[in-house]
């Protein structure tokens, strides 16, 4: 953390190719801003680093604005009001927003949300009560509907989203099978979250067979983080019926050409199942009942979360880099100060 009266800021140094790196980053120092009307200053205390950024990091069309190389990065966080320029909160508030990668970031008070902490830690407002949490919310409530006694399949199952999907699939009454990328994590999916299967796609050659040992009776519902193969191997074993929900393909986030084939688009016609992509600012208007329904399971221990934490803005870059390497379970924060309220 900085107690200086500098500002350090991430800024993307150029596009990256591929795999992003050290490179893709640079860390300016630049002076503490002043709010402007309406704003707040506010000091970062968690920030979160998701796996969507690398989407803005490119030049094309994505769901958000592309990043400026040369421009500040940023994310959703959590912080500490310093200043309020008629933005609506006293300094000592703690709020969540999208700040810049920095110790200290201007925001307009509109686009602040309070965070209360008697519901639960902060840090969790930018995990299992914030954009992760809600993305699973409505993944599943509204796109993939598992019904009790259904299958519902999940990739990147131990991850921010995916660990939160799958529990509440559970609390629906699906029989939860998870996807995840080493043993650890696929026991604490079992032992921890509840899972009814826990699949390591890492030392699993055949991901068609650990399926069929795992949902036997085949697939209703499918939450997608990842795509790729084991997408390919979850198609032909759809229900009829079936809902699949398009979250994320992080398996392809850092291809250089989308790769071709095996097609297996025909179970669709088979099964008559649903292929629904789907982003959670679509449902902003609903944000707030969910957040409580959230809230709720989390106090009452109906929903475990777990998160990652990097200490230190500095090592922002590799908290990120780490998520395309599986480094996290649940969700991965970057802690850049402490509440001085
Ligand atoms: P996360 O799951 O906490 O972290 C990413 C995880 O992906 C890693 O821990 C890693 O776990 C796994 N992974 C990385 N590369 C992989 C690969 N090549 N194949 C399979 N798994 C790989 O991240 P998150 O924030 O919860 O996001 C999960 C997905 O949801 C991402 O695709 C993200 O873009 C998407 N998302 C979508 C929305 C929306 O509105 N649609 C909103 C938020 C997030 P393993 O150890 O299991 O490999």
């Amino acid at each position: 953390m900085s107690d200086s009266d500098t500002n350090r800021v991430f800024l993307l140094a150029e596009r990256p190719t591929g795999r992003p790196d050290e490179d893709t980053f640079d860390l300016a120092e630049r002076e503490i801003p002043e709010p402007g009307p309406g704003e707040a200053l506010v000091r970062t205390l968690y920030l979160s680093v998701d796996p969507g950024m690398r989407g803005r990091m490119r030049a094309g069309e994505s769901y958000a604005e592309p990043w400026g190389v040369g421009d500040p990065l940023q994310a959703r966080a959590v912080g500490e009001v310093v200043e309020s320029n008629g933005a609506g909160f006293e300094p000592g508030d703690v709020v969540a927003g999208r700040f810049q990668w920095a110790d200290y970031t201007t925001v307009r008070g509109a686009d602040l949300t309070a965070v209360d902490p008697d519901v639960a830690p902060i840090s969790t407002y930018v995990g299992v009560l914030g954009a992760p949490g809600l993305t699973a919310y409505f993944g599943v409530q509204d796109v993939t509907e598992p019904k009790a006694g259904e299958t519902f399949v999940v990739t990147g199952a131990a991850g921010a989203v995916g660990s939160v999907a799958g529990q509440i699939a559970k609390l629906d009454g699906a029989r939860v099978v998870g996807f995840a990328g080493s043993d650890e994590k696929v026991e604490f999916l079992e032992e921890d979250l509840g899972f009814d299967a826990g699949i390591n796609y890492k030392t699993t050659d055949d991901y068609g067979a650990a399926l069929d040992e795992a949902a036997p009776g085949g697939v209703d519902a499918y939450f997608d983080n990842v795509g790729g193969e084991i997408t390919d191997a979850v198609f032909p074993r759809l229900n009829v019926d079936a809902r699949v929900g398009v979250c994320g393909q992080i398996a392809l986030y850092n291809a250089t050409e989308v790769p071709t084939g095996p097609r297996k688009l025909t179970t669709l016609i088979e099964t008559r199942a649903t292929v629904e992509g789907f982003l959670v600012y679509d449902y902003s208007q609903r944000f707030e009942e969910a957040t409580r329904k959230l809230g709720e399971w989390v106090q009452s221990g109906d929903l475990q979360y777990r998160e990652t934490v990097t200490e230190g803005l500095e090592n922002a870059p590799d908290a990120f880099l780490g998520l395309f390497d599986g480094e996290n379970i649940g969700k991965q924060l970057v802690k850049v100060g402490d509440r001085r309220a």
